[in-house]
């Protein structure tokens, strides 16, 4: 029986494929001589990291960090937790985050003012989907994959209450 709660697709597999190839190609030449440390944050983006690193032709580096700014409410809450911290020293690397989505922003600024007080080289963000005009500041996102409309999305990493994080593509969740 068709899940009730399964809107429109909102990026498809094929569509993923494409531009993470894409993506992967854009950050191999950007740092063919400074190969990257990717921090991905879990748990949305372990599928998405997953595939990215494998399209990306360079000796990088994996460490992950978990925050949690929603519970498991659909709303942002403002409040940013590390819940796991990341296991390596970030002095002088080339760290490049690897994010599930971007939506009010507020993630993403707690993670780059944490990650920039640790002395990196360097630090931008790779964001696999933003959704259009909620950010409450200008974020600073150097890749972003797609950019999607402000609804509630699920799937390829992307949960409601742990589920459906297995999804191979993107789709609406209709409470
Ligand atoms: P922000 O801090 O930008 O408002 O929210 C970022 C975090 O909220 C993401 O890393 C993700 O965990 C969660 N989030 C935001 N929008 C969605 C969405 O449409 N679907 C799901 N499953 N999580 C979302």
């Amino acid at each position: 029986m068709p899940d009730p709660h399964l809107g429109e697709i909102v990026v498809s597999a094929e569509a993923l494929r494409q531009r993470i190839a894409e993506l992967g190609a854009q950050i191999t030449a950007d740092y063919v001589d400074r190969p990257p440390l990717l921090v991905g944050i879990l748990k949305g983006a372990f599928m998405f990291m997953s595939d990215l690193s494998r399209a990306i032709d360079l000796q990088v580096e994996f460490d992950f960090m978990a925050v949690s700014s929603y519970g498991s409410a659909t709303r942002s809450s403002g409040v940013v937790r590390i819940i796991k911290d990341l296991d390596l020293d970030l002095h002088d690397r080339h760290v490049l985050i690897v994010e599930d989505i971007v939506d009010s922003g507020l993630t993403q600024g707690y993670l780059r003012r944490t990650l920039m007080a640790r002395d990196p080289a360097s630090l931008e963000v790779c964001t696999l989907l933003l959704k259009e005009g909620l950010q409450k500041s200008d974020p600073d996102l150097k890749y972003v994959g797609f950019t999607i409309p402000p609804r509630f999305v699920i799937g390829y990493g992307l949960d409601v209450a742990e589920r459906h994080r297995n999804l191979d593509h993107i789709v609406e969740y209709l409470p």
